[in-house]
């Protein structure tokens, strides 16, 4: 196979910096490093970027291969004449920057990484309660399939812990990669301990050594009184199992509270509309209003006009962090109606004849009209 250009290789132009080409290969080390890639061909592809940034990213062989292309790197008997001077470990703090940062062990700092406590994954649960439910808090349980430690191994993930024997302790495996440019060392986390430097005379069975298992649990939920839509609540130590003896993440509870077919929720304050008649709008009356906390009697006074709003204090939803309560807002509809009796519509008449003289507004639009 033809080899390919180094600058193609990298993506960068013949005149790019070393910073270009460095931050070049490091994305495409990320892309296809053997240990975390799952594109095809991944481990020529991470060669082939590895070969060119070998070159590149050192000035003396960038000349030469500027000058003589990839021949300034073949012998005369065919092959390629080793790099011996290569040092692998300038690229190290590539790779560690890239596994480290993916939770990869690469070099013996990262190693403690593998052994360090890390406290488990916060979990979310989204829960649909009904409006009365939230304004008034209640209890529910909710099941949930979490991780957990594994009971039967203290969450260690076996038993009677001896020293790695493939790496014999230190967690990495150093191991002879040859390459065009010679052979040189090159230090992989060892997949048998995944860099703990520690395994189990005898693995778990029941986590299959991961000391994580799923369980099934139930958690009751205190849901407060005056919890809205989108609110959360947390509840700490109760996501998933920490790992290497960390502490639990945390379970928060996302809130989807459902409609009222009464009650509109603002804030705290609620709104509730309520229908009259004209002669009640007209002459005032006493009714009997649903409130979240029970009946009670709004006076409406009269002359109360179609769309007002009269205020209940104190009946709205307690805040759930303050817990002071928001107040009630009854809009008052006034119903005209459309089918009248023939002594209602008499009425009406009458009316008509009474109120021929008006005061009002209508006063002015007559004005303007007679003008
Ligand atoms: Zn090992
Ligand atoms: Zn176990």
């Amino acid at each position: 196979m033809e080899k390919r250009d180094y600058y193609e290789v990298l993506g960068v132009s013949k005149t790019a910096s070393q910073d270009e080409i460095k931050s070049a290969f490091r994305k495409l080390a990320k892309k296809y490093h053997p240990d975390v890639s799952k594109e095809p061909n991944a481990a020529e592809k991470f060669k082939e970027a590895q070969e060119a940034y070998a070159v590149l990213s050192d000035e003396n062989k960038r000349r030469q291969y500027d000058q003589f292309g990839h021949s300034a790197f073949t012998n005369p008997s065919g092959g390629f004449s080793g790099f011996d001077g290569f040092d692998f470990g300038s690229m190290s703090d590539i790779f560690e920057d890239i596994l480290g940062g993916m939770g990869f062990g690469f070099s013996s700092s990262s190693r403690k990484s593998s052994n360090r406590a890390r406290s488990g994954n916060d979990v979310l649960y989204h829960m649909t309660i009904t409006f009365d439910e939230a304004v008034h808090g209640c209890k529910k349980d909710i099941n949930l399939d979490i991780t957990d430690e594994c009971p039967e191994c203290d969450g260690k993930g076996g038993f009677n812990s001896k020293t790695c024997p493939d790496c014999h302790g230190s967690g990495t495996i150093t191991a002879e990669q040859r390459t065009m440019f010679g052979t040189f060392l090159t230090k992989t986390t060892c997949p048998r301990c995944k860099g703990k430097g520690t395994t189990f005379e005898k693995a778990c069975s029941k986590c299959n050594g991961t000391g994580q298992v799923k369980k099934n649990k139930t958690i009751t939920i205190t849901v407060p009184a005056g919890v809205d839509n989108e609110n959360r609540i947390r509840l700490s130590g109760k996501g998933e199992a920490g790992i290497n003896g960390g502490p639990a993440g945390d379970l928060y509870i996302e809130f989807t509270v459902k409609d009222h077919e009464l009650y509109q929720r603002v804030e705290d304050d609620i709104y509730i509309e309520l229908p009259i008649n004209i002669p009640d709008a007209v002459l005032g009356c006493v009714k009997e209003v649903p409130t979240i906390y029970g009946k009670v009697d709004l006076t409406i006074p009269s002359g109360t006009q179609s769309g007002s709003k009269l205020k209940l204090r104190g009946k709205g939803v307690e805040n759930v962090i303050s817990h002071r309560k928001g107040d009630m807002y009854v809009i008052i509809k006034v119903i005209i109606p459309t089918k009248l009796t023939k002594d209602e519509k008499k009425i009406f008449e009458n009316l008509k004849d009474t109120m021929k003289e008006d005061k009002g507004i209508l006063s002015k639009i007559k004005k303007f009209l007679n003008n």
